[in-house]
């Protein structure tokens, strides 16, 4: 009998998968995507355990072994309630570059990575519609994230308005987007290509300031994987915190914070959203029942949206009603993603940026 093949690229990864093959899955409550379509397969066991079994050429390498691998949001849910605090997210990752050179990743990863090679002039153009030219000597390159220069453009307004009053000076708009939505595809060659020119776009800039988690974490982890190396980022939530005197108090009421997993569990800013939202409303923001390390995905992220849509609607429909059902009102998110997700379902969501806009009187008009 001939042998199925192999991930080869998978093997450093054998400890990571077997520890959660042989789980009783005890994670399986934190999954946005198991949570919105409870099937076994999509829980962060059942999803392991497919990678596991296709790595060790137990299945065919096919579209219908391959899709779970595509059913994470990359909300680090699962790690944060691991004992083990394995990396399920960054297995899965390795998993879709895996199959999806082997072409037989699903549709919806396929025609995300044409949609995002295709909208590269689109993005160019909205970027540099922010910077309006004035940034062309810039010592200080910002990198909004394309999910805010597309879809968010008021917001990616303010986050220049607020990173050039914080830091005194010009910036520069990055015309390119990070890749990560590459990485997400699967399309791991293109991903490398695309952080490559990121970094040179970024060339000697004296320092990045980055707004989008979902950006930060590609640039500051995934970078060095992918042997791409840029000067170390800054956030602009931590430019902002820095500077906490500095923003004035509106004195209105204060919105729910919703912590998205890359700015959350992803790089660990709980505190300085929190602390940001309470001077400037002069309030402490309103929490969902879980919050900070154990708060629920809107279920934006991971191309989800594209690959398993009625999960990710599920996810972000499941935080709109609580967030109604705890009182309603403004809700406050700070990743383009969970922005765009939660406003799609009805939900009254800002992004952190407006509200630190508001807080310093710029990018209003
Ligand atoms: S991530 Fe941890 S808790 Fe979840 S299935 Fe794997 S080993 Fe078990
Ligand atoms: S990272 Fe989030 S979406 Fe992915 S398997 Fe874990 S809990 Fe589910």
């Amino acid at each position: 009998m001939t042998s199925l093949p192999k991930l080869p690229l998978l093997e450093p990864r054998a400890d990571t998968l077997e520890k959660c093959v042989y789980c009783p899955k005890l994670c399986r409550a934190a999954c946005p995507v198991s949570n919105a379509e409870p099937v076994e397969t999509l829980t962060p066991w059942g999803k392991m355990s497919m990678a596991y079994f296709a790595a060790r050429g137990d299945v065919e390498i096919d579209p219908l072994h391959a899709e779970p691998a595509w059913a994470c949001t990359g909300c680090l849910g699962c790690r944060e309630r691991c004992d083990h605090k394995n990396e399920v997210a960054s297995t899965l990752t390795l998993a879709r570059g895996e199959l999806y050179a082997r072409g037989v990743a699903p549709a919806g990863a396929v025609r995300a990575q044409e949609i995002a090679l295709r909208r590269e002039p689109d993005v160019a153009e909205a970027a540099r519609a922010v910077d309006g030219g004035a940034g062309k000597d810039a010592r200080v390159v910002l990198v909004v994230g394309c999910g805010y220069l597309l879809h968010h453009q008021t917001v990616a307004r303010q986050a220049k308005a607020v990173t050039e009053k914080l830091l005194g000076q010009p910036v520069r708009v990055a015309t390119r987007c990070c890749g990560l939505s590459s990485l997400e595809a699967g399309d791991t060659a293109s991903f490398r290509k695309r952080a490559q020119a990121m970094a040179e776009e970024i060339g000697s800039a004296e320092e990045v300031v980055v707004v989008d988690p979902g950006c930060a974490r590609a640039m500051m982890t995934d970078y060095p994987a992918a042997e791409v190396t840029i000067k170390p980022p800054r956030l602009l939530v931590d430019v902002a915190h820095d500077a906490l005197a500095r923003f004035s108090t509106l004195g209105e009421a204060p919105p729910r914070y919703h912590d998205p997993c890359r700015l959350g569990r992803g790089l660990g800013r709980y505190e300085q959203p929190r602390a940001l939202l309470e001077k400037i409303a002069g309030a402490p923001p309103a929490e969902f029942e879980r919050n900070r390390g154990r708060a629920d995905c809107s279920g934006g992220g991971g191309l989800v949206p594209l690959t398993f849509p009625d999960a990710s609607r599920g996810a972000a429909s499941a935080r709109a009603a609580e967030h109604e059902r705890l009182g309603g009102g403004t809700v406050v998110t700070a990743c383009a993603a969970s922005l765009r997700r939660l406003q799609t379902v009805g939900a009254d969501a800002e992004d952190l940026v407006t509200w630190l806009a508001r807080g310093l009187g710029v990018g209003t008009e």
